[in-house]
């Protein structure tokens, strides 16, 4: 490689062994440099420098054009570096040493900095900036590594499975879940795989994970675990059932010679796979019973999710090739359905931005007639309203709905290792709940109402999404044995407040999925998503989850609560000025548009100017309401939120130009 000099000098060998000099100027590119110049449009990422930093930086780094480049430093985070910033982080300047002690504590404090300026006015995303975990230190310095199943230590010593665990257990409790896990089903790290599955005594316990994405990779694993068990896909019970499975099975996740064949069970009429005679003949005589084909249909689950979810669901649709509602009625050409003058691409939302749970059920009986089995997404906190899908109502709607059209306990057969064919019942319907922000703060809410620690009006209550919700008895029916949900989702790094991406997932023991794998290399069955997983995640929610009491957490959701309590009616104050022409008379039409969903942490309002979205770090959307598209804003008041904050932006949105005309 090149030698250098601390001025930034270097030379560099070409191919050819000449040693070309390249001097450490924009500008000047050397044609074997594999990093270029960036072009005119080089993206910029905010950054913010002080006078200090200006003049250190070019003392530093040579500049193309110091007289252009004097950024102030003012009071916006988002002051860019201008042609600084590219310079100053640059790492792929030619040099063989490093960058220089000088130019890295400079670009470290700069940054630093710009850290500060944001979480001093942090107020449009549901993540939390005021932390405190510099106490963790020491976990820096060396690779934490959950990789594998959490229940199964595996070869990989150097992880954090025992705190992930403990944070598993905690959030069974808070989402109702049975726990410990039964960890029956990890068993022994050394056991070979046919002992690895062993009786299943709890199937009604939770598994779960802690995620290394956020609630993204929460809600791609619950969608693929709904499509497994929906498909008619061997699920790990499955495997406890036949006492031991094959290596065919295992490996592919479909039992050798066909697999699973499908049914649906309205009692006594089975489905099989039309393909395989011979285990048909079997199940007749088993059964007793004709037996039909399957559908292709009791094997394609549609997936129902509303408008307002987040862009995490129509990714997973994507990426795990699932059929949404919307998709096979425009190819398959079905009528639209009552009440609809054409298919809408995702389940309508009310206005508040909770599903339309009516459309939900309407929608998802014209599939359900047609034999398809449901997956549905609700959202426990949407991303920009902050609403509440109600699936306890939901439920109340769908489960008549799976029992009209024999959805409510179908069959499948496969044959076990021993060539006998046994029977599993499962639902035709999954639940997956996105509760990214919700499923963390909802619970807490929860227990400081009961504990008289929050005032609600009369006629709120607080919707139930946990693994405790049944269904109800009817006149008709008693749905109250029947869970409805199988999966939550949450991110970590939202309410709960951890430095990086994290979440976790969970379901029941019984909703897993059999692994398709055992790899030597790690020793530990392959359950979850990722392969390498962030131990780091475990550590830092564990030691928050320790150091922090119930009545703490109780406390954290009442104080964002009132927050936005406060600022909903300030936000009001400022509205009911505007529409009496008292302030920003110019605007059209006179209105604030302030809004906040029942219960909501977001609160919505018309979308300030540049400056204002800016300084307080907030995200818009747009939305059509009366034929008028209306341009958004909205806070959210996590826990750093405080009411000076929070009047320090009503004061800003009340001066003049607040708003964009
Ligand atoms: C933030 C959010 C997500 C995505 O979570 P990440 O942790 O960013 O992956 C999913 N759903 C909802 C409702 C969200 O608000």
């Amino acid at each position: 490689m090149g030698k250098g000099t601390s001025n930034g000098t270097f030379t560099n060998y070409h191919a050819n062994g000449k040693l070309p000099e390249v001097a450490c100027a924009p500008g000047s590119v050397s044609l074997t440099d594999p990093w270029k110049q960036p072009g005119a449009n080089y993206p910029y990422t905010p950054g913010l420098l002080a006078k200090d930093d200006v003049n250190k930086l070019s003392h530093i780094i040579p500049l193309k054009n110091s007289a252009r480049a004097t950024p102030n430093a003012g009071s916006r985070p988002d002051e860019l570096l201008g042609e600084f910033e590219y310079e100053l982080f640059k790492l792929q300047q030619p040099h063989d040493t490093g960058l220089s002690e000088e130019k890295r504590q400079l670009a470290l404090s700069v940054t630093r900095r710009f850290f500060d300026k944001c979480k001093a006015n942090f107020l449009g995303f549901p993540g939390v900036v005021a932390l405190s975990y510099s106490h963790l230190a020491d976990f820096l310095d060396v690779e934490i590594n959950n990789v594998g199943d959490p229940f199964t230590t595996g070869s990989s010593l150097t992880q954090a499975k025992f705190m992930e665990r403990g944070v598993l257990d905690y959030f069974a409790a808070l989402w109702k879940a049975e726990w410990p896990h039964d960890v029956r089903t990890q068993k022994a790290d050394n056991s070979s795989d046919k002992q690895l599955v062993t009786a299943l005594e709890n199937p009604s316990s939770y598994w779960g994970f802690i995620t290394t994405m956020g609630c993204t990779e929460g809600n791609i694993y619950g969608l693929w675990s709904g499509r497994h068990y929906l498909s008619g896909e061997i699920m790990l019970e499955d495997g406890h059932l036949a006492g031991e499975y094959s290596s065919d099975c295992h490996a592919n996740g479909h039992h050798s010679n066909g697999g699973l064949s499908n049914g649906h069970a309205k009692s006594g009429s089975y489905y099989v796979n039309g393909d395989h005679d011979q285990e048909r003949a079997t199940l007749e005589k088993l059964s007793g019973t004709v037996l039909r084909s399957p559908t292709k249909e009791s094997k394609t689950p549609i997936c129902f999710y509303s408008s307002d979810s987040h862009y995490s669901i129509r990714k997973a649709m994507v990426l795990l090739k699932i059929k949404t509602f919307h998709k096979v009625a425009t190819k398959l050409n079905f009528p639209p359905p009552k009440g609809f003058r054409s298919w809408p691409k995702e389940v309508p939302s009310n206005e508040d931005g909770s599903i339309n749970v009516h459309s939900l059920a309407v929608l998802v009986e014209e599939f359900a007639k047609r034999g398809y089995p449901a997956l549905i997404c609700f959202n426990s906190g949407t991303t920009f309203k902050g609403a509440y899908d109600d699936v306890e109502k939901a439920a109340d709607l769908l489960l008549p709905i799976f029992n009209r059209h024999n959805l409510l306990n179908r069959s499948f057969y496969y044959t076990d290792a021993k060539g006998e064919v046994r029977e599993v019942k499962r639902h035709g319907f999954w639940v997956h709940v996105d509760g990214a922000l919700g499923a963390c703060h909802m619970p807490f809410l929860k227990m400081a109402h009961k504990q008289g620690m929050l005032e609600l009006e009369p006629d709120t209550t607080i919707p139930n999404f946990d693994f405790s919700l049944r269904g109800k008895k009817t006149e008709h029916y008693d749905y109250s044995g029947i869970e409805v949900v199988n999966s939550i989702a949450t991110s970590g790094h939202k309410w709960i407040g951890c430095p990086f991406p994290s979440g976790v997932y969970m379901t029941k023991t019984k909703y897993q999925m059999m692994p398709r794998e055992k790899p030597s290399y790690i020793l530990t069955m392959d359950t979850t998503l990722a392969g390498s997983r962030s131990g780091l995640a475990s550590v830092f929610t564990w030691d928050y989850l320790a150091r922090t009491s119930f009545n703490d957490l109780m406390e954290k959701s009442v104080h964002c609560h009132n927050l936005a309590t406060a600022l909903a009616a300030k936000l009001r104050v400022l509205n009911d000025r505007v529409e009496r022409g008292e302030l920003h008379p110019n605007l059209s039409p006179p209105s604030l548009w302030v809004s906040r969903s029942p219960l909501s942490l977001a609160v919505l309002f018309r979308r300030p100017n540049k400056t204002i979205m800016h300084n307080y770090i907030l995200s818009e959307e747009e939305e059509f309401r009366d034929g008028e598209s209306r341009k958004l804003s909205h806070v959210y008041t996590m826990a750093h939120v405080t009411l000076e904050q929070i009047d320090r932006l009503i004061h800003d949105l009340s001066q003049d130009g607040a708003f964009d005309l």
